[in-house]
């Protein structure tokens, strides 16, 4: 069932609170006991036209000397000091005495003088969009709170509660937060700021499945999408998901939505919701990338939020914290991310093994595969903000190789086991045994335990081959079971001579030259930065397009280096490369192919699949 939500009694609620004085508003929420104890935080939104946030975070009484930090970076995996946005600090007593105010490091402030209680004010620039970003303009509010609310060191673990003021007229909020009084509350600072916000004029849609309420929210120009085709494969990807796991961990979901028609695209995972942006063009006749990105970020809700590494906790919000295991946190996201949509019937079979033929290719034709393992590639995650690093010569994707590993052991444990264990038991294995017990669990060899838990086999050689290692994979011996096998096909492919890159908040950038290559000849240098390809904007899938040109067109770009602007033209050569197809084995059996639909459905004959 799909109704429109209605927001006029929150409008209501938000219309009167933006005429309150804001002594007034500003006062703690009356209806927690422990009020005392709580922090408390008022979000101006005054500054639409400033892109300028005021804070105000009044902290409760307390020892005198107290440090207050901003997060140096956020679930992103890279250091992002969003500190640099922070205009200025001010720190009084709750009558409104100035107490002294030290900044200590980038990110720390330390306070005197706060035993009675301490209120810091300040104010911090947001202006980047994008599920990664937080963003105020005249248009809409979208925040990720680690980025605007500093936290008190001593007590990331008090309760907080939290206030928007100052709100343009007619903006309604979505946010996971529970709402309380006339604004939000959290346990603590991690569960704050695992819950984004969206405040502006947005469309809304809910729906009920399985027992759990989903809520729908789009910002983006209504030409640009179909909110009804949208509701529909989230309904079947939810009910999916949910199966599948045999779990619903939450009782109200929601799905946040920009469609930008200038920016890339991307998801970002929150244990109760996830905030995803896709490019409209990426939308045009097919909601194929809005349902593998929608169920890639909801399965996160279990891998990565519930289902932890103990490698990335506690948060260490001021340095990196070090994994291993992005390859199962992401990249077997990835792999659950398929089997959930060819569970709801919106990736078939033919799809699903050509993407899959993408992905060995992919793996296959990166010169940086022998030389890093997944985990290494892990491990590296903080560095892909360099293009130097990114290139194919010198990192491999964690995505790409945990994907596929997800696959290899799926297919490992269902040939051990005679089709009675697969991935699907692992996971509920993995939530039983870690997720519900509130454990995080042990990096990769937590996953090899699993596997051996639930397939009664020994997986160490697997993990030291493949996961740790760098051994080739023997894609045949995985497949023969359900029956494919892989043919290599030599391609000649379009050959731009250049390598180009961009982290999310950076330009596209030049990130190798090929020695003797026609780009090389043009003058084109690392470091350019691509202002323009044949005549456009270098948009979110440059790199896409300029894989789609062909041998003898000429390319024409616009960059700017070191001694400013610079037009060149080259003509495009061809490279050879092997490119993997999955096909049937000759005279494939009636049980290769009873095991091949199982694998696809991501079903197993084990209890996982009877428990209600
Ligand atoms: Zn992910």
């Amino acid at each position: 069932m799909i109704r429109a939500r209605s927001w006029r009694s929150l409008i209501v609620v938000l219309g009167m609170m933006w005429l309150l004085p804001v002594a007034l508003v500003s006062q703690p929420i009356s209806t927690h006991q422990t009020e005392a104890d709580r922090i408390v935080y008022t979000v101006s939104l005054a500054g639409t036209r400033t892109h300028l946030v005021h804070v105000e975070m009044r902290l409760p009484s307390g020892e005198p000397a107290r440090a207050v930090q901003l997060p140096v970076w956020n679930a992103t995996y890279q250091i992002r000091d969003f500190a640099q946005y922070v205009n200025w600090v001010k720190a009084k007593t709750p009558n409104g005495n100035p107490l002294p105010l030290v900044h200590t490091d980038k990110t720390t402030w330390r306070i005197d003088g706060a035993q009675d209680g301490a209120i810091v004010e300040y104010e911090i620039f947001a202006d980047e969009g994008g599920p990664y970003g937080a963003q105020l303009n005249a248009h809409h509010a979208f925040f990720n709170f680690a980025e605007i609310l500093m936290y008190p060191v001593d007590s990331r673990a008090m309760g907080i509660d939290l206030v928007f003021t100052d709100l343009p007229q007619g903006w309604k909020m979505a946010t996971p937060l529970e709402s309380a009084g006339s604004g939000f509350q959290a346990a603590n600072y991690d569960r704050l700021v695992d819950s984004p916000v969206e405040i502006g004029t947005f469309d809304e849609a809910d729906f009920d499945e399985g027992g759990g309420h989903y809520r729908v929210v789009v910002d983006a120009d209504k030409a640009d999408y179909n909110l009804y085709k949208i509701v529909a494969d989230l309904q079947k990807i939810v009910a999916a998901a949910t199966a599948w796991m045999n779990d619903r961990p939450f009782q109200t979901y929601v799905f946040l939505y920009h469609f930008p028609r200038h920016r890339g695209g991307g998801g970002m995972e929150h244990a109760y919701a996830t905030a995803i942006d896709l490019n409209p063009e990426a939308l045009n006749n097919t909601l194929e990338v809005l349902d593998i990105v929608s169920a890639h970020e909801f399965f996160h809700l279990w891998n990565v939020k519930r289902i932890r590494p103990q490698s990335l906790e506690p948060i260490d919000y001021t340095k990196e914290n070090y994994t291993r295991a992005l390859w199962f946190s992401e990249g077997v996201t990835s792999t659950v991310e398929d089997i959930i949509l060819s569970r709801a019937g919106l990736l078939k079979e033919h799809r699903y093994l050509q993407i899959l033929g993408e992905q060995i290719s992919y793996l296959e034709d990166s010169p940086a595969r022998p030389l890093q393992s997944a985990e290494e590639s892990s491990l590296d995650a903080w560095l892909e903000r360099y293009s130097y690093y990114s290139q194919p010569q010198r990192s491999i994707s964690y995505y790409n190789i945990g994907a596929l590993l997800g696959i290899m052991l799926d297919l490992g444990m269902r040939e051990n086991s005679q089709g009675h264990a697969c991935l699907r038991d692992l996971f509920q294995w993995m939530n039983r045994n870690y997720a519900q017990q509130g454990k995080f669990f042990p990096d990769s060899q937590g996953v090899a335990q699993a596997a051996d838990a639930v397939a009664h086999g020994d997986y160490s050689s697997f993990f030291r081959k493949y996961v740790s290692g760098v051994e080739e994979i023997p894609w045949d011996d995985f497949f023969r079971n359900v029956g494919l096998h892989v043919v290599r096909k030599k391609v000649s492919v379009a050959e731009v001579g250049f390598v180009a890159g961009r982290s999310f908040d950076q330009p596209a950038a030049v990130a190798q030259v090929d020695g003797g290559s026609e780009a090389e000849k043009a003058g084109l240098a690392i470091g350019d930065v691509l202002l323009e390809i044949n005549g456009h904007e270098p948009g979110p899938d440059f790199e896409r397009k300029l894989q789609q040109l062909h041998a003898g067109d000429t390319l024409k770009v616009r960059v700017r280096g070191e001694n400013g602007e610079r037009e060149l033209h080259w003509k495009i050569s061809t490279r050879e490369e092997v490119e993997f197809e999955l096909q049937d084995v000759e005279n494939i059996s009636a049980q290769q192919k009873a095991s091949r639909a199982a694998w696809l459905k991501g079903e197993c004959q084990s209890a996982g699949d009877a428990r209600p």
